[in-house]
Order: structure tokens, then C-alpha cells, then sequence
């Protein structure tokens, strides 16, 4: 690549910061809150307007019939194509326009977008809205520079990422839009740093676990069995050779943080015996013994290993606790699945990204894996698409915290890399 169309493109960046400012602060502005899934179709029609401006043909798409959507919360999501003027590859930007909830403790307003000290605040700043900009302002100086390029740009804009991307990313690839034909490199602008490109996920298993006893008299529990005991002795199981087992696991995979490289266990929830009662009741509870309870599971595993021993350990768990226990009865219930997801370090996306990172940033790039999953599985899985990382501004630690920013100075930075993927992708390169 010539240095000097490079560096061109990095001062078109720089002289569109009030457009980026002013494009994150629209984009936080329009409060995308999921569950339930709010002004998805107004962030669409924004976004949509925004590249039918600068030559993007725009796809709105409700992903209908999927969890979540209904006439009142539709799943909406965004796909712009520019076509460049010869055959080439296809490079796409996906981004979530979902936010989590706003939880306490703010000292700004989380729907104003206020500026302050080179920071821009708000819920969704860092995740992921700021990376959404940055692409669209990389795309878009790109396009000014090299209006006649092979190939094709894609930037979307997806519902659902936070609650599992099955109205968003998971749709799109079902209806083909992440075919390796239509598409050839995905970057998705998570916020994992400006300088560290991430490769994929640990994969995920969550069930639940359900030991049977009997109800009786709580005055004669001889006469019931209970489950919340049983239960007890499936937790003191895990205690005793489930846990130190998954911690000698450790991972290949460049997980961050640090303690995430090993396999782990969540028991995300318990429940045993009679329901809460409701807050305004103000009685007893009856003498019952408990004749089930119900442990929920989130279990996050290693390229290493396959989802049938995951299964299986469990398993193994459970029939340990029965040769001890004489009314020992149980279920496991599969919840929901997603493998280990990890692109090829020579991919060419990473290889594109990385060398631009050094070249933008003066430092050699950071390969991570991250902890939880993301909508990179949906387009490794369904799309069967490999050349995919997530890679954009904003630090991960920020998502889903109060007082939420990112910085304009990452989103600049950020967008040069992305700009600059843009050129050694879609230029015809002498090297
Ligand atoms: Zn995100």
C-alpha cells in the first residue's frame, strides 16, 4: 500500500471529528434499550438516511417471528451495500444497536451524549455505538478517496445483540446476508480496545438441573422427600471435584481477562420449594417438604473441549451424587448452546487489521478471545463465515457500567485502522 493514500484518508478522518461527534451523539440520543427493544426503527430509518446519502443501497429488515418481536417492539434491523465500480470482495461492518438497561448511579444523563473532556457519555457510547460511527466515518472517507473501488462495502446496524442476536445477526445469516458469496471479511466495531483485535468466544452451555423428592407435612418430613437436600448434595459435589477439575483446565485461546482462561461455572439461579410470595402478602408460609428444585447453569467452555464432555461431566456429577443418595432423582434440561468461536490469527481480516493497528498505532496488536459470546457465532455458525473479529474503540471494561463513554480520540484512531482495512482490502494493491 502507498503510504501517502493512507495518510490521506487518516487526515479525511481527522477533518470529519465534528461529524463523528455529532453522529455517536445522534446515535446515543435515540435510546435503543433491550428488553424491550426500543426506537429500533427509528435508529434504522437514521442510519438508513445517513449512507443513502453517501451512494449505500438500504435494506430495512424485521426479523419477524423471533423472540422478542411483536407489533409494538418490532426487531428492525439495517443492512447498507455500496457497490464499488468493478468486482472485488465484499467487506462488512456489523454493529448492535441495542443497549442494556441504564442501572444507577450516573452523574450525566445517559440519553444526552454529553461531550466532555474529549469523552462522550451516555448509555451505548462504547457499546457499541461509538464503533458504529467510527465505521461509518472510515467507510465514508474511504469512499471520498477511492470513489472507484473494486468490490464492496456493507455496514449494518442489528437488533438483539444483548439478549442473543436471534432478531438480529442470527437472522440476517439465516436469510443469507453473511454467505461467504455475498460476503468475504466482517468486522464487528465491539469495544475491545483500539489496539487488540478479537479473534472469537468461549463457547456456552446453560441447563437446568432438577432434583425430585416428595411432598409431605413439613412436621413429618420422614414421610416426603426433599429435593432442596438432594440439591444440597449436587452442590457439595460440584464443590468437591466439579470445580477444582474446571480449573485445571486451561485454554490455548487468549482469553481476557486472565482467570477467564480456564473453563467456569456460573449456577445462575436456585429455587427450591414453594414460590416467593408475592410482596403484598403478608402471611406464612405452610409446612411443606420441597418435592423439587430447580438450578439453572451457565457454563463456559474451551476450544479444547467439545460440548458432549461439557454435557457429560455434568452428567457424571449427577449419577456420583445418586450412588450415594438412595431417593436420588433427577432431569437436566439443555437451555441453549453456542460453540467456541475462534478465527485463524493468519485469516486475512486479522492480518489486514493487525498491520494497520501498527501502522495507525505504533504498536504491535494484542490478539484476545473473549470471555462471553458475542454475534460473531451466528456468523461463524449460520453464515459459515471464518474471516470475522470484532475490533473497534472504547474499553470493554466500560460496557454496561454507569457513566459509559467513549473517546474521541480511540474513535479517530479506530477509524483510521478500519479506513485503512478498506484500502489494502478494497484497493488493487502492488503488494
Ligand atoms: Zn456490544
Amino acid at each position: 500500500m502507498q503510504l501517502d493514500i493512507a495518510e490521506e484518508l487518516g487526515a479525511l478522518i481527522e477533518a470529519r471529528r465534528d461529524d463523528l461527534i455529532a453522529l455517536t451523539q445522534d446515535l446515543i440520543r435515540i435510546p435503543t434499550l433491550n428488553p424491550p427493544g426500543d426506537n429500533y426503527l427509528e435508529i434504522c430509518e437514521y442510519l438508513g438516511e445517513r449512507l443513502r446519502a453517501s451512494g449505500f443501497a438500504v435494506e430495512l429488515i424485521r426479523a419477524k417471528g423471533t423472540p422478542g418481536d411483536s407489533d409494538r417492539y418490532p426487531r428492525w434491523n439495517v443492512v447498507a451495500r455500496r457497490e464499488g465500480h468493478r468486482p472485488g470482495e465484499c467487506v462488512h461492518f456489523n454493529s448492535h444497536i441495542d443497549v442494556v438497561e441504564v442501572g444507577r448511579g450516573w452523574n450525566f444523563d445517559p440519553f444526552a451524549a454529553t461531550l466532555d473532556d474529549g469523552k462522550i457519555y451516555g448509555r451505548g457510547a462504547c457499546d457499541m455505538k461509538g464503533g458504529l460511527a467510527a465505521s461509518i466515518i472510515a467507510a465514508e472517507a474511504f469512499l471520498e478517496l477511492c470513489p472507484e473501488f473494486p468490490g464492496a462495502i456493507e455496514i449494518s446496524g442489528t437488533a438483539d445483540e444483548e439478549t442473543g442476536g436471534y432478531g438480529g445477526v442470527a437472522y440476517l445469516a439465516e436469510m443469507g446476508f453473511f454467505s461467504p458469496e455475498r460476503v468475504q471479511h466482517v468486522i464487528i466495531p465491539e469495544p475491545l480496545n483500539k489496539d487488540r483485535v478479537c479473534l472469537g468466544h468461549r463457547g456456552v452451555w446453560w441447563a437446568e438441573i432438577e432434583t425430585h423428592g416428595e411432598i409431605a407435612h413439613g412436621s413429618m418430613p420422614f414421610l416426603g422427600d426433599c429435593a432442596v437436600r438432594h440439591m444440597g448434595a449436587v452442590l457439595d459435589e460440584m464443590e468437591t471435584s466439579l470445580f477444582p477439575a474446571l480449573a485445571e483446565k486451561r485454554t490455548a485461546m487468549p482469553v481476557v481477562p486472565e482467570q477467564a482462561k480456564q473453563s467456569t461455572l456460573n449456577i445462575n439461579s436456585l429455587h427450591g420449594g414453594q414460590s416467593e410470595p408475592p410482596a403484598d402478602f403478608t402471611g406464612w408460609p405452610s409446612a411443606c417438604v420441597p418435592d423439587s428444585c430447580r438450578m439453572v447453569i451457565d457454563r463456559r467452555f474451551l476450544v479444547e473441549e467439545t460440548i458432549e464432555d461439557v454435557k457429560q461431566e455434568i452428567s457424571d456429577v449427577l449419577e456420583r451424587v445418586k450412588t450415594r443418595r438412595d431417593r436420588f432423582r433427577y432431569d437436566i434440561t439443555d437451555m441453549h448452546q453456542v460453540l467456541p468461536s475462534m478465527t485463524d490469527r493468519d485469516a486475512p481480516i486479522v492480518k489486514t487489521v493487525s498491520r494497520a493497528i501498527e501502522e495507525v498505532l505504533g504498536v504491535a496488536p494484542q490478539y484476545v478471545v473473549s470471555p462471553g459470546t458475542y454475534d460473531q457465532k451466528h456468523i461463524d455458525r449460520i453464515g459459515r463465515l471464518k474471516n470475522c473479529i470484532a475490533y473497534g474503540p472504547g474499553i470493554l471494561d466500560l460496557a454496561h457500567k454507569p457513566d459509559e463513554y467513549v473517546g474521541v480520540d480511540d474513535m479517530i484512531d479506530s477509524a483510521k485502522v478500519m479506513g485503512r482495512t478498506l484500502l489494502a482490502l478494497l484497493t488493487d494493491r502492488d503488494d
